[in-house]
């Protein structure tokens, strides 16, 4: 059974004689075999959008239905990986066609021949449900992939076999009611459908960075959603590093997703480059990179967000803490506004489909904290982060409103910030965190009861310090007060020596969460005592000449087993250099 194409725009096809297929359904389109999904039927009539580029494919030409949506590949072989949209490993892509990418190429995602020691952790006459782990494979130095029984099994296990085996050998028999049932190493799981879990759980516990403008100021929940907006060289993929390599996360996700060429290269370039600081080995070893490259055509940046949120399901559901950053969804959004003008659907907003919110909204839905299926009570969690490109850095843009509408944190990096050179560019003023409450019990509970009262002080002196600029500059800093003036100093303090901070230093480039709380304790311990001291008419101009501000500046290249120590001499030289001013 196959249909015949009637029309090609692009990567939209409209092929009629499909009457047996169904929404989303994989089609391969003429004999070049391309690959395309449904996303509209009439009758016999079904749009394609096809995931590679269509040219020379025309009129009269077949299309040969799958039957099958669009699934993914979930076992161990996925970690180190680099796949294009559709799951194809691009090396081996790259092997057998070369730099250009030939059209209709299927691949596995997972290999078939490589041989995994697969170790049980049930036995024979175990009762197991959907989710249960069953045995493990250490798939690299920093990776042990956990075996699950697939959601829709349950039974006792009849066989378990330890060994060496190929993802699809059959490791384990489950008798499920009166049916046999045969696990693999290998899942199947349809990308438009959230993989299950037993119940979401409240985003109470921060994702920390090591990162001070991020864990103390703008923090994300692990489970939670957040938005970072890149206007070029403001240091947006300096941030994704960071957070790649230090990230309380198990595994990392990046999703390229049609980011023009050279950009994607840096991708391909850098991220293997990169180290997992605490082990010292490649970060590739827990990291799964899905990269669209330019030669694919629009469509494909879809299929890569839901590919890579579906491969970051399965490993959240293993029990672990996950982080995808997926870069940059503004060109997921354009590519559903060609498709969309291209089934002459009603434009919305800037032509953007009328479904934008809708579809961004199930994306980050899809993050979370759980509780996952099984019946061992393990938490995984999915956090996402998504970084937007609006044009012209314009936030008004309608898939920047739609993101935000929707994720609970944003971090506003700004190129003039990224000007004056204070990295990480993220802006104290326009950012926020939706996570500062529900994570503040943690917060106090594991770092200090203090801390997020600290830190809502240090931003109201910040809010304060925008005021004090805008009359400075209009009339003089003689205008302003003692009080006024030591504010400014302070500000200064928390902006140079806390925010900014040098992701290239060896030392700074990741602060844990109690030292940034003693950090920032000191600045605002010398903002107490200077205050005392303006009362017995010392001035501004003294307090800035003090050498212990220079100590305050370096304490954070201070290594986090001297901390302790160097903060409480610190702490003393505050109080006897300020007591020295007459
Ligand atoms: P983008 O990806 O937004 O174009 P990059 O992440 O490549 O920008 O950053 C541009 C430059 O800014 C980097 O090469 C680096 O010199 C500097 N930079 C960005 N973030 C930091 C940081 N946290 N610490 C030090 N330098 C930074």
């Amino acid at each position: 059974m196959e249909g015949k194409i009637v029309k090609v725009a692009g990567p939209l096809v409209v092929a009629e004689g499909m009457s047996g297929s169904k929404m989303y359904d994989v089609v391969r389109v003429s004999e070049k075999k391309l690959i395309g999904e449904i996303i509209e039927l009439k009758g016999d009539l079904a749009s394609i959008q096809v995931y590679e580029d269509t040219g020379g494919v025309g009129p009269g030409e077949p299309v040969y239905p799958t039957f099958e949506p669009l699934c993914v590949e979930l076992g161990p072989g996925l970690v180190e990986s680099i796949y294009d949209g559709i799951q194809r490993p691009l090396d081996i892509l790259k092997e057998k066609t070369g730099d250009n990418i030939a059209r209709g190429i299927s691949l596995p995602g997972l290999d078939r021949e490589k041989l995994w020691k697969f170790v049980p952790v049930k036995k024979k006459g175990d009762k197991v449900v959907g989710g249960d782990v069953i045995g493990e494979v250490k798939e690299t130095v920093l990776v042990t992939h956990r075996i699950m029984v697939p959601p829709d099994v349950s039974g006792e296990i009849i066989e378990i076999r330890e060994g060496e085996f190929k993802v699809e050998d059959v490791v384990c028999k489950i008798r499920d009611r009166d049916r046999d049932r045969e696990i693999t190493m290998i899942q199947k799981w349809w990308v438009r459908q959230p993989r299950p879990y037993k119940e979401k759980l409240p985003p109470d516990i921060p994702m920390c960075t090591g990162q001070r403008v991020i864990d103390a100021f703008f923090p994300v929940a692990k489970g939670g959603t957040a938005c970072v907006p890149g206007p070029f060289g403001s240091g947006k993929t300096v941030i994704q590093h960071q957070i790649s390599e230090w990230a309380d996360a198990d595994i990392i996700l990046f999703v390229g997703c049609g980011e023009r060429g050279n950009e994607m290269t840096d991708v391909l370039i850098e991220f293997p480059r990169l180290k997992d600081p605490k082990s010292g080995e490649p970060l590739m070893k827990r990291t799964v990179l899905i990269a669209n490259t330019s030669d694919m055509p629009v469509a494909a940046r879809e299929a890569s967000v839901y590919t890579g949120i579906t491969i970051a399901e399965y490993f959240r559901d293993m029990g672990y803490s996950v982080a995808l950053q997926a870069d940059s969804t503004s060109r997921w959004a354009e590519a559903m506004r060609e498709i969309s003008g291209r089934l002459e659907e009603m434009p919305g907003e800037e032509g953007y489909p009328a479904y934008l919110g809708t579809r961004v909204a199930e994306f980050y839905e899809r993050a979370g904290r759980v509780k996952c299926l099984g019946s061992d009570n393990r938490e995984g969690a999915l956090t996402v982060i998504g970084s937007v490109s609006p044009p012209g850095g314009d936030l008004a843009d309608p898939v920047v409103q739609a993101t935000l509408r929707v994720v609970k944190v944003f971090w506003s990096l700004e190129a003039k910030l990224a000007f004056a050179r204070h990295f990480p560019a993220i802006s104290w003023l326009t950012s926020y965190s939706l996570y500062s409450d529900s994570t503040r019990k943690w917060v106090e509970k594991e770092i200090a009861k203090e801390f997020p009262d600290m830190v809502k002080d240090a931003m109201i002196l910040l809010e304060k310090e925008k005021e004090l600029q805008e009359i400075v500059r209009l009339v003089g800093v003689e205008a302003i007060s003692e009080e006024d003036k030591l504010i400014l100093e302070v500000t200064r303090s928390i902006r140079e020596d806390f925010l900014h901070q040098n992701a290239f230093h060896e030392v700074d480039t990741y602060t844990s969460a109690s030292k940034q709380y003693k950090m920032l304790k000191l600045i605002l311990y010398f903002y107490e005592c200077a205050k005392e001291a303006l009362k017995r008419d010392v001035s501004v101009e003294q307090l800035s000449k003090l050498t212990v501000l220079e100590q305050i500046a370096k304490a954070k290249f201070i290594p986090e087993d001297k901390f302790e120590s160097s903060a409480a001499e610190i702490e003393k030289g505050i109080v006897s250099e300020i007591e020295g001013l007459k």
